[in-house]
């Protein structure tokens, strides 16, 4: 069975040395010291270690293929989100990996489809840029789940999601800049507890915040199956039932109303929770996502899910018929 696998990350092979071209910033850069294999350096901070996997397309394909994936999306590794720096400085940095993510598209038009960046912290840049890729042919944007710990639902992104709407562009919402990170360093607790929670106040925030009730045809994923909301879901709506004062202040819909809206991603590790989420969003709203390449993602890209049993109209929709539903619309 064909499979689409939306939820991917690559780098350029070769960054520029954003911090000393800009002059100041923790920008990454790469250490390329052995062959195959490069060092992510944070400033002098090494980052994480990753293999060629991780900026070259031609080995990707043969390894994914392996795993029955024909196609890739693909979007940018979310550090590189760089929201902190000046505003001109990040239009400058994603306009660098959205042209490499349209070199990688055109040069392997089969096997990948592209998401690009923005610098969300300047509205009027991020949507000069938006309309940039728009132009390039990307069909939607990555964005982080807060924005320097702006919530999502602030003002100042409406514009954004507004022109997403318009120019049926969708939108992949992606972990990063975790809250509490700086008293959770051990047990690598910033991925493991940080990740689904920012996820849970990224759909929060889109709900909450009367984002979807105001754009109703606009298409947001959320990575890592909509990591802590789903399974949480009955506390937040008790939360709206008993606390609307609280809750619902600026959006009177109650939140299971949106279930069947958004769209989440496989990435469960789990065959008992990806039924609960099915059960939840509903099979039209599930998407093939491994995280590739990355050692926490489901590096088998969905072969749990083949071994469970789902039937093969359900497998067809989660596999790649939802992805492109996502995508493109209807
Ligand atoms: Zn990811």
């Amino acid at each position: 069975m064909h499979k689409i696998d939306m939820h991917t990350h690559i780098l350029p092979e070769k960054l520029p040395n954003f911090a000393d071209k800009f002059g100041y910033g923790d920008f990454i850069h790469l250490e390329h010291h052995r062959k195959g294999f490069a060092r992510m350096m944070k400033g002098d901070t090494f980052f994480r270690e990753i293999a060629e996997n991780c900026w070259d397309p031609q080995v990707r394909i043969p390894e994914y293929a392996q795993h029955k994936t024909a196609v890739q999306v693909v979007c940018t590794i979310p550090v590189m989100f760089s929201y902190w720096a000046k505003p001109a400085d990040t239009l400058d940095l994603s306009m660098f990996l959205n042209d490499h993510l349209a070199g990688v598209v055109d040069d392997y038009a089969e096997h990948y489809i592209a998401l690009g960046t923005l610098p969300m912290q300047d509205t009027e840049l991020a949507l000069k840029e938006l309309h940039r890729i728009h132009a390039l042919g990307f069909p939607g944007i990555q964005i982080g789940s807060n924005v320097n710990q702006l919530n999502l639902n602030e003002k100042q992104f409406f514009p954004i999601f507004e022109a997403c709407q318009e120019l049926n562009m969708a939108v992949f919402v992606h972990p990063w800049g975790m809250m509490g990170e700086e008293h959770m360093r051990r047990y690598w607790l910033p991925w493991l507890v940080g990740m689904p929670a920012e996820t849970a106040r990224s759909v929060c925030s889109f709900i909450f915040g009367g984002i979807f009730e105001k754009l109703p045809s606009l298409r947001v994923c959320f990575a890592h199956a909509g990591g802590s909301f789903l399974p949480t879901l009955g506390r937040i709506q008790h939360g709206y039932n008993c606390r609307p004062d609280l809750v619902a202040i600026d959006n009177p819909v109650s939140p299971d109303a949106y279930l069947g809206k958004f769209w989440v991603d496989s990435a469960t590790h789990d065959p008992r929770l990806f039924k609960y989420i099915l059960e939840m969003v509903g099979d039209e709203k599930i998407c093939l996502g491994s995280d590739y390449p990355f050692p926490l993602g489901d590096l088998e890209i969905g072969a749990f899910l083949e071994k469970m049993d789902l039937g093969a109209d359900v497998l067809e929709k989660v596999f790649y018929k939802n992805t492109l539903k996502w995508l493109y619309g209807e």
